[in-house]
């Protein structure tokens, strides 16, 4: 039991949820790891979604609700913590959803598919071997790609990526969608849209405005979408940093001398 009142109450139940989905074998042992790099980058922001990342939300809700072939790539950490997220994106921007793991094994390829199914997907890709096909642009076990999902895909949603198959996408002409809380990272310098938000915050917030967009003309998405720059979102998710730091800086003294 975590108290309510706790000042980190949020992030320990994200962390309990974790621990629970690497037990049942949804997450990789890594992706403990890559969670606490991801929290870090939380504390500089706030632990709440700032306002660049809300433009990004938007510009990524167009991005889908144009797309062509959308699909939402999906690993342990993205199934543990935005599962019923993931599902209900789905649907509501009709894309497909496909398992793609940097740790992978069959088994937990399994796990994440009945996780994903017991929470409303009907179909889900990347597990059956007879459509797996290789991307030439990476060495790695996450070439392997579905013939009827990310290989086919205009767009790519990827909560919580690497860097190297971030950057294989887009050699691949794909526009990718990533929810990285570093703004620093290969993955988000790389995405053609980055949201620097923690993806437990993030994907309620993209399912909302997709339901809402979604009722607008599409002529006004591709308006949206084309005044998006996502280097100035990047540098202003810095800015935002740096003044919340100065801020603390200013204060810190005051703070303490209050002790
Ligand atoms: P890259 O490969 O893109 O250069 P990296 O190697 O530093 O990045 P990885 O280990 O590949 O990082 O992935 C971990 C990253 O995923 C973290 O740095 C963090 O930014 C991001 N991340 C982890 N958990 C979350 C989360 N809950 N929400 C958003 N982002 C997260
Ligand atoms: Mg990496």
């Amino acid at each position: 039991m975590i108290p309510k009142n706790h000042p980190r109450y949020h992030s320990l139940v994200t962390r309990e949820e974790l621990i629970k989905h690497f037990e049942a074998g949804v997450v990789a042992r890594a992706g403990l790891i890559a969670h606490g790099r991801g929290e870090a980058f939380d504390y500089l922001i706030g632990e709440e979604t700032i306002e660049p990342a809300l433009r990004a939300i938007r510009a990524a809700a167009c991005a889908l609700l144009l797309a062509d072939r959308p699909v939402i790539s999906v690993n342990g950490n993205a199934a543990a913590l935005a599962g019923e997220w993931i599902v209900k994106l789905a649907a509501v921007v009709n894309a497909k959803i496909e398992v793609n793991l940097f740790y992978r094994t069959k088994e937990r390829e399994k796990t994440i598919e009945s996780l994903l199914k017991s929470l409303g997907a009907r179909e889900v890709l990347g597990v059956d071997e007879r459509f797996q096909v290789t991307i030439p642009e990476l060495m790695s076990e996450r070439r392997r790609v579905d013939s009827r999902g990310i290989l086919i895909a205009d767009v790519v949603l990827v909560p919580l990526e690497d860097g190297d198959r971030t950057e294989a996408l887009r050699r691949m002409g794909k526009t990718v969608i990533a929810i990285d809380l570093n703004p620093l990272s290969r993955t988000a310098r790389a995405a053609s849209i980055t949201i620097v938000d923690n993806v437990v915050r993030a994907m309620p917030k993209l399912v909302e405005e997709a339901s809402r967009l979604k009722q607008m003309p599409r002529d006004e998405l591709r308006s949206i979408l084309s005044s998006y720059d996502n280097s100035v979102v990047l540098s202003e998710v810095l800015e935002y940093m740096a003044n919340r730091l100065r801020k603390l800086v200013e204060e810190t003294p005051k703070a303490w001398s209050k002790r």
